[in-house]
């Protein structure tokens, strides 16, 4: 499957905003954007505009690699999100906030996205006692991901674990750290996201 290669640290630069890619890095002082807080490239330190158009496109990037998608399946989401009843913004985000990546990345059983996709891949986790290996797979209201036993030793998992409390788990987690499970109690709604992100931005530019 196609996925960035390339530095991500560029991308929170280029989007003047943490995207929180790289795990422990992105809490040490070695963070790119704590120490360069400007875009990349020659002109980085320029003054830069943006167009209406520059403005969607930067929040639809921002989103997009936060969530770690290339473009097809970002917009095969959004394609879902709009077909869905509510208001497409919201459905967007809070479909990409119930892939199983994401949700074992905000329970707290991987430093990043990036990892939590390896580890999904992997085989490590089960959803309602049945092995996922999809990233993409999305979660239900009531659905229990848990390490499984043979992965309970993995270090990457453990540790993650351990720095957990540096974040948040979101209130529609519920994560029981001892067992290694996390319950889905709800679906993410618009409030429960809260880093800031301006979806109306997406919806206008994929509107063109
Ligand atoms: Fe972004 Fe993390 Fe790199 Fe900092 S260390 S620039 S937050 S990916």
């Amino acid at each position: 499957m196609a996925r960035n290669t390339g530095p991500v640290c560029r991308f929170c630069r280029r989007e003047n905003q943490k995207l929180f890619l790289k795990g422990d890095r992105c809490y040490s002082d070695k963070c790119s954007f704590d120490r360069r807080g400007y875009p990349p490239g020659q002109h980085g330190q320029g003054r830069i505009k943006f167009s209406e158009y520059g403005l969607q496109l930067r929040e639809k990037q921002k989103i997009k690699r936060m969530y770690g998608l290339l473009e097809a399946q970002f917009r095969g989401t959004f394609d879902k999100a709009e077909r869905m009843k509510g208001v497409t913004g919201s459905n967007l985000l809070s479909m990409l906030e119930r892939r199983l990546d994401n949700v074992a990345y905000r329970s707290g059983f991987a430093n990043s996205r990036t990892e939590a996709r390896i580890l999904v891949r992997h085989g490590h986790f089960t959803v309602n006692s049945k092995r996922v290996d999809i990233p993409s797979y999305m979660v239900k209201k009531g659905d229990i991901l848990e390490v499984c036993q043979k992965s309970r030793a993995v270090v990457r998992i453990g540790a993650a674990l351990e720095a957990v409390k540096r974040r948040e788990v979101p209130q529609w987690i519920d994560l029981d750290t001892g067992s290694m499970k996390a319950r889905v109690r709800d679906l993410p709604a618009r409030d429960d996201i809260t880093a800031p992100m301006q979806e109306r931005l997406v919806v206008e530019l994929y509107s063109k």
